[in-house]
């Protein structure tokens, strides 16, 4: 996290110089900042880090969780969002590597099938 290191679906995709643009489950581009501060999927783990206070952090910050030394967070508040951050990428890569993100993806699209069947179209 600290070097940017972080791998996503269109990272990925755009290392392997892949045209189709990955999409996350949510049918957004999973971008880190995305994933870290965007995402409905990780929306519960990142509910420590939904007060106004960390809404217009430097980018370093939101993307890396690096600290500027003009900071106007606490430590105690610094704790949070850097544990919120590693706990959502955690997650994030767990999904990954276990093909539980894929899943997402065609659970949705099945979902997308039922109602489109409901629906008589
Ligand atoms: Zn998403």
């Amino acid at each position: 996290m600290l070097t940017g290191g972080l791998m996503t679906e269109e990272r990925d995709a755009r290392h392997r110089k892949d045209k189709n643009p990955a999409l996350c489950p949510c049918g957004a581009s999973p971008t880190v900042l995305h994933i870290s501060w965007e995402c409905d999927i990780y929306q519960d783990l990142r509910k420590p880090i939904s007060l106004p206070i960390y809404q217009n952090l430097p980018t370093c910050t939101k993307y890396s969780a690096i600290i500027t030394a003009d900071t106007n967070l606490t430590n105690q508040q610094i704790i949070i969002l850097q544990e919120s951050l590693v706990s959502i990428w955690q997650n994030y890569i767990g999904d990954f590597k276990t093909g539980h993100r894929s899943e997402m993806s065609q659970s949705k699209t099945t979902d997308e099938e039922k109602s489109f069947d409901q629906n008589g179209h």
